[in-house]
């Protein structure tokens, strides 16, 4: 496995409609692995294949219980809906708010080729619909309805811990 350059916005690649996968071959193999270990490294969630300058339909994420690999994918039923915050590994230090359906099923091919079918809500329903756009060339900022700012969660954290001591100190 390699670890790949993520491509930002900008790069032409990120504006195309991907290219259906006619057959899942070694090469296409590999490039799956790569783009896994890709994902876990950049610590996103999820990854398209234009992300990493390859105009295919495949994406790879893990909704925090292990991978998920679909290649072609098709956005079949979407419900709901709901507005929170996206960031893109393509588009770093940004996070805007987005309205996604809140549940999807999704349809297509796992890494060997073999039918699957996944049903998804919350997070993962986001993170699909997401990565599906980067395989039409859309981007989060083409459905941004304002910027958010985030604050770090680890920051916050030392922030409650801090009111917690000084709580403490006041008794
Ligand atoms: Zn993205």
């Amino acid at each position: 496995m390699a670890k790949l350059p993520i491509v930002t916005v900008g790069d032409p690649v990120l504006e195309q409609r991907a290219e259906e996968v006619p057959k899942i071959t070694k090469k296409v193999a590999k490039l799956i692995d790569d783009m896994l270990e890709t994902m876990y490294e950049a610590n996103g969630v999820g990854l398209a294949a234009p992300q990493v300058g390859v105009s295919q339909r495949i994406i790879v994420l893990d909704p925090g219980d292990g991978p998920v690999i679909i290649v072609n994918p098709v956005l079949n039923e979407a419900s709901g809906e709901e507005i929170d915050v996206e960031g893109c590994l393509s588009i770093p230090e940004r996070w805007v708010y987005v309205k996604r359906a809140t549940e999807v099923e999704v349809t297509g091919l796992n890494e060997k080729g073999k039918p699957l079918r996944v049903q998804a809500e919350g997070l993962f329903a986001r993170a699909l619909q997401h990565e599906i756009d980067h395989l039409d060339g859309v981007l989060m900022l083409d459905r941004m309805l304002g910027e958010a700012e985030v604050v770090q969660v680890a920051d916050e954290e030392m922030a409650e811990a801090e009111e917690v001591e000084a709580a403490e100190e006041g008794e």
